[in-house]
């Protein structure tokens, strides 16, 4: 596999196909925004004018774009991936490394199946900057002998790659991580709120509190956003409260009753309300300033 599209050249998608051009793959970019595509092209990223012109030039397309809808829009559209794809290219595949509904994606493989297309859901985790250092955690679902063809681009945007089961399961697996965010968010919000109300030093309360048994990926990589005042995105208070809805209803589905998921997603919908839906998750802090009645005293 020489030859690899990618459609959706957003925060993760643009970081992403830039590590595969690294690699040395040929990389054919189609983005909704043109503009978004001009660094990867600079770079030596072909343009391509649809999904389906991508499909058409190489063997493997990946696909980075924001929700269920999105995902059905460039795969099943008129002008989408499916359509550019002959069908008798033997072994074609589509990866899907966007965050979307486990249910939406098994229908979604059946389809493409009844076409000679392989899908693989292969949602990432770890954020713009394991995007940037092509360090990505990276849960796939599908077929073992489509994942195993895929992996030297798996290797070229992530670190640890995991087949996780049939169709539906990376994203399933997904599920489970965006519950572990969620609710250490929270935590780490907390932590911080108690320290600058308690006068402490935020810096050395970080330092003692990430190299111990409370530390976790939100208080290492958003604690320090919150101490310094940057809200800039990252992962947008929008596309997490977009990933608890899908956990929500994959949890409704079963009768399986999560109620700290539900507490952390009513607080990151109250963060929405807000207005910092376009922010990063560490705006959440935002809504404990605002329940505690304080500021975080800022240089
Ligand atoms: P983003 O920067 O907002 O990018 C979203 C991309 O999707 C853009 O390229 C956008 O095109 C495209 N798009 C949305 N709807 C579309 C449609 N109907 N048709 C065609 N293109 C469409 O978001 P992101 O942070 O890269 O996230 C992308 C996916 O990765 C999401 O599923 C997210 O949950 C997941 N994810 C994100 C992170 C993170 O830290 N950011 C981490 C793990 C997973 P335009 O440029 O035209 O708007």
């Amino acid at each position: 596999m020489k030859n690899v599209g990618y459609v959706g050249l957003g925060i993760m998608g643009s970081a992403m196909a830039k590590n595969l051009l690294k690699a040395g793959f040929n990389v054919h970019v189609w983005n909704r925004t043109k503009s978004k595509a001009d660094d990867l092209v600079k770079a030596g990223a072909k343009w391509c004018d649809s999904p389906a012109k991508v499909a058409e030039h190489v063997e493997v397309v990946c696909v980075n774009v924001t929700d269920t809808p999105d995902v059905e829009a460039v795969i099943f559209g008129p002008h989408g991936i499916a359509a550019g794809n002959p069908g008798d290219t033997a072994g074609f595949v589509i990866v899907d490394h966007s965050t979307i509904s486990p249910a939406a994606t098994r229908e979604f493989s059946a389809r493409l199946d009844k076409e000679g297309i392989t899908l693989l859901d292969a949602p990432v985790s770890g954020g713009d900057v394991g995007a940037r250092a092509g360090t990505l955690s990276i849960m796939v679902g599908g077929p073992l002998d489509a994942f195993e063809r895929c992996m030297p681009l798996f290797g070229a945007m992530g670190k640890s790659i995991a087949h996780c089961g049939p169709s539906g399961a990376g994203q399933a697996t997904k599920a489970c991580n965006q519950i572990l965010c969620a609710a250490n968010l929270v935590g780490a919000c907390e932590a911080m709120a108690l320290a600058e109300r308690e006068g402490l030093d935020l810096q050395k309360m970080l330092a003692v509190t990430t190299a111990g048994a409370g530390g976790s990926w939100a208080l290492s990589n958003l604690g320090p956003q919150i101490a310094s005042g940057d809200m800039s995105p990252g992962f947008m208070i929008d596309l997490i409260n977009k990933d608890l809805k899908i956990v929500r209803r994959a949890a409704e589905e079963h009768q399986l009753p999560l109620p700290g998921l539900n507490l952390a997603a009513e607080l990151l919908r109250a963060a929405a309300r807000l207005g910092h839906g376009r922010d990063g998750t560490q705006a959440l802090s935002c809504v404990f300033e605002q329940l505690g009645d304080f500021n975080y005293k800022r240089a």
